[in-house]
């Protein structure tokens, strides 16, 4: 079934990365949270390669099971600071830097274990008062504050689009996400000699992700069934 479910969304970004003509490289995350160990190497055998967690206790003692050293791990769930020497530890993107001090925090680690910390900026895009990720108007002033650390790269940004029941509706999101990407590499506050990273869509709106730009998928339920 995992088998099936990845050679289908795999070829669903083919079919989409040509019907809206994109060149660049579109990853598929798959998210494993609440899922076992033996089913992230199920996935593994399938030639599956980059992971999504949530949470980091649960997350660090699969990636400590796995031990085998295969598979790349995407931190993508809500980052404390007390969490932030794990994240680094065990993580090679942080999707959901938000705020300076979390950054700074993680900068820190990354400094202490001899790494350079890729990260993504978390981006309320949909303006939801509960949501996590920095509001629109303030990443620039949150790229600027980050830029000076140099243990950090800034790979690009990442959004929650509002639950929606349609996915048309997050259109207009990731279009903004997009948007603002390159309005921050224009300013010269992303990396100019990097593609910029869009994480965005998840099992009921990646299609219309990828026609907005995504360069990274979080695809969970399609790919394992529903969570408990
Ligand atoms: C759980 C989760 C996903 C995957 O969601 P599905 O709808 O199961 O594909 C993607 N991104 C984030 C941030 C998540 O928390």
């Amino acid at each position: 079934m995992i088998a099936d479910n990845i050679a289908r969304i795999k070829q669903d970004i083919k079919t989409a990365a040509k019907e809206f003509d994109r060149h660049t490289p579109i990853k598929l995350i798959a998210v494993s949270k609440r899922k076992p160990v033996a089913t992230i190497r199920q996935a593994l055998d399938c030639g599956q390669v980059d992971f999504g967690e949530n949470f980091m206790q649960e997350a660090v003692e699969k990636i400590k099971d796995l031990s085998e050293d295969r598979g790349i791990f995407h931190f993508i769930g809500p980052l404390q600071s007390n969490k932030a020497k794990l994240a680094v530890t065990y993580f090679d993107l942080i999707h959901t830097v938000d705020r300076l001090k979390i950054a700074k925090t993680i900068a820190k680690h990354a400094t202490n274990l001899g790494k350079v910390q890729k990260i993504l900026i978390q981006v309320n895009v949909g303006l939801e008062p509960q949501k996590s990720g920095i509001l629109p108007e303030q990443a620039v002033e949150l790229l600027k504050a980050i830029q000076p650390l140099p243990a950090l790269e800034i790979c690009g940004l990442m959004t929650i689009p509002p639950y929606g029941h349609d996915p048309e509706e997050s259109r207009p999101y990731f279009t903004a996400l997009r948007e603002l990407g390159m309005s921050l590499k224009q300013d010269g506050l992303l990396a100019q000699d990097k593609p910029l990273e869009l994480s965005m869509g998840m099992s009921a709106d990646y299609r219309v992700a990828i026609a907005e730009g995504a360069t990274m998928i979080r695809v969970g339920t399609a790919i394992f069934g529903n969570r408990e």
